[in-house]
């Protein structure tokens, strides 16, 4: 079966500092995996990769198994993506920001209707569709994304800390609203994030730290591979102590 995502020795290195190290991974259809990371760890530069904003410095980055460097339209066509800094038009009311999407990606518009009912309905914003994202709250404008990002039912969905700034309930749906998806559609969803919490949530839970995976498996693996009673303990032990064992070790 061909992975949704597949690293191989994926590096990516700026000046002196290396933020991706040799990264090498699968992630299976229907997965909801985790990328769980303290800041610095690489997330980021790995979503600017997947998205083909920055080329790798070595290795391969393969979506639904197509080549990001070699086949990039394929790549991309399969690929949705919520980007961590908002990104709609204030000023454009939710609907035409999502069929101006639904247009970039060639979808006709009677489908691109059924879509836009379907997924604002399901996510609770159907009565926003008429309202300029400008009025919605940031709960709501991050819905209006996911929306968006599935439009065209990509394969793989990347979430880049989307809940960042999200009050509790709004996180909730917005987690309920994937889990939805994936059990719906099969949609693979890679979601990066420095919450514990979210993470713990996840089918797989991907440990990223200095560019290099220190972990990974279900939540319960990961906590037994990192050694302490909670996922929160080993993450914040591994993360904040490793360059003294570094030290230590060598
Ligand atoms: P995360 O998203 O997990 O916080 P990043 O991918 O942003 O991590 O960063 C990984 C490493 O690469 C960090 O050490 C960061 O300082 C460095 N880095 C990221 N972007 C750049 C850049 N444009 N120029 C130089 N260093 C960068």
């Amino acid at each position: 079966m061909t992975a949704s995502i597949e690293l191989q020795a994926l590096t990516k290195r700026y000046g002196a500092r290396t933020a991706l190290d040799g990264l090498t991974l699968q992630i299976a259809p229907r997965c909801f995996a985790a990328l769980l990371g303290p800041n610095g760890a690489g997330k980021s530069t790995l979503f600017q990769i997947l998205t083909g904003l920055f080329a790798a410095d070595g290795g391969e980055a393969l979506i639904a198994g197509h080549s990001i460097r070699k086949q990039p339209v394929a790549a991309l066509a399969a690929l949705g993506v919520v980007f961590q800094q908002m990104s709609l038009d204030l000023d454009l009311s939710v609907e035409r920001n999502l069929r101006f999407h639904a247009a970039l990606h060639g979808l006709p518009r009677a489908v691109t209707s059924e879509r836009i009912d379907q997924g604002c309905t399901a996510l609770g914003i159907a009565k926003d569709l008429k309202r300029a994202v400008r009025e919605l709250s940031g709960g709501n404008r991050r819905k209006v994304e996911l929306v968006r990002a599935l439009l065209h039912r990509p394969a793989v969905l990347l979430m880049d800390e989307a809940s960042v700034g999200l009050d509790p309930a709004s996180r909730r749906d917005l987690l309920a609203a994937l889990r939805a998806d994936v059990a719906a559609r099969g949609t693979t969803v890679l979601w990066a994030t420095h919450l514990v919490e979210e993470a713990v949530q996840a089918d797989r839970v991907l440990v990223l730290h200095h560019g290099k995976l220190i972990a990974d498996g279900t939540p319960d693996d990961v906590t037994r591979a990192l050694g302490e009673p909670t996922l929160e303990a080993g993450f914040i032990q591994r993360t904040t102590t490793t360059k003294h064992k570094e030290t230590v070790d060598s």
